[in-house]
């Protein structure tokens, strides 16, 4: 996160207009890094009286699969080396709680490391998970392994950057002030390096987004798993085949909001983009499962049965857990936005969930 220039007490709208003043504008992915740190930093934004819901919060059955999931894998490697078990940007700590709750009866006894910036959700995640070691970012995870890292709704909260066809080439999409307020504007440095031969083609006005934080912190675990031994679960809404467009967006109590406008108090997020995180698990020698449909894979693991255990075991909620098993895995919910993709180690065993369907 880029803050070298230094903040005063002040908000965080403010705080950018100075910095715009000072250094011209700046690019996209740098106001939305600040924006989210800020906003992260302030709040528990889960929940419905919250700014967002997320898998995990809607029902325990999600992180019960994950759990599953990993004690399944690790049982499956041999099982016998202590696992890391890793997960960026916890929230409130549910899934990693549910996670543990449903692989209890399994012989592991996982070290539990979280990767999270703002000091108010450490607090909220500490209670729930005690035994947990808060890392700021992933340089300070450890170096033995073997290690799984779980990852639900992380990467779309990362700065991404915009490129732009205008009609003098290729250019990155910046932020600038007019008249007081936050604008898009278009750098003046030609971009066209940033892009594949078929994506410089696109039409003029046409915006691709590139994600070098995610990039980033994707390349470095893929190393650290490739040499370690593990899996690394994605799960997130976005695309598995290359797209264009802005997916930026922001929202507030439940409701989209403009992402210019009110810079530290909204969720800001864009769609990931799998396939260069995929490529990038290959080029350090992972093999990729995935990306699937986060309703296909639920469903291959096993998320009706769980329903019906739930449901006999509470009757009167029959319709609640129902409603929540649909938004889970329908396709007009989250069933079909939201997608699942494992990089494994090439020592590992298969992931299970990973059937594809037409
Ligand atoms: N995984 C949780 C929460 C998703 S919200 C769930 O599914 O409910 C995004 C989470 O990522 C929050 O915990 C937020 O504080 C954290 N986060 C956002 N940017 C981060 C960054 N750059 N480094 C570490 N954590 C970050």
């Amino acid at each position: 996160m880029s803050h070298e220039f230094a903040r005063a007490d002040e908000t965080t709208a403010h705080y950018l207009i100075r910095l715009i003043e000072r250094e011209g504008p700046i690019s996209l992915g740098r106001f939305l890094g600040v924006a989210n740190h800020d906003y992260y930093a302030s709040r528990d934004p889960l929940g419905s009286e919250g700014d967002f819901t997320t898998a995990p919060e809607i029902s325990q059955m999600f992180g019960e699969l994950i759990g599953l999931w990993c004690a399944d894998l690790w049982d499956r490697a041999g099982g016998s080396d202590t696992l890391q078990l890793v997960e960026l940007g916890p929230g409130r700590g549910t899934l990693m709680a549910d996670v543990l709750r449903a692989a209890k009866a399994c012989a592991w006894d996982p070290v539990l490391h979280l990767v999270e910036t703002s000091p108010k959700l450490r607090a909220i995640q500490s209670g729930v998970l005690p035994t947990a070691v808060h890392h700021k970012d992933i340089s300070t995870l450890p170096d033995t392994g073997p290690m799984i890292v779980i990852a639900n709704e992380f990467f779309d909260a990362l700065p991404v950057e915009q490129l732009v066809h205008t009609a003098d080439g290729w250019r990155q999409n910046r932020v600038g002030l007019e008249r007081a307020r936050f604008v898009l504007q278009s750098g003046h440095e030609p971009m066209e390096h940033l892009l594949g031969i078929d994506q410089r083609a696109l039409p003029v006005g046409t915006i691709v987004e590139i994600h070098p934080a995610a990039a980033q912190i994707f390349e470095v675990l893929s190393r650290k798993i490739a040499a370690l031994g593990g899996a690394l679960l994605l799960i997130d809404y976005g695309y598995a085949l290359p797209g264009s467009g802005s997916t930026l967006q922001a929202v507030r109590r439940h409701m989209p909001v403009n992402p210019l406008t009110e810079p530290g108090q909204a969720d800001l997020t864009a769609h990931v983009n799998f396939a260069p995180l995929a490529r990038a698990a290959r080029k350090a020698g992972l093999s990729v499962h995935g990306p699937v449909e986060q309703g296909q894979w639920l469903t291959a693991l096993g998320i009706e049965a769980r329903m019906r255990t739930l449901t006999a075991a509470a009757p009167e909620k029959t319709d609640s857990i129902a409603a929540n098993h649909r938004r889970l895995v329908h396709v007009t919910e989250m069933g079909r936005l939201f997608k699942v993709m494992a990089a494994v180690s090439s020592d590992w065993p298969e992931p299970a969930g990973f059937v594809y369907q037409d």
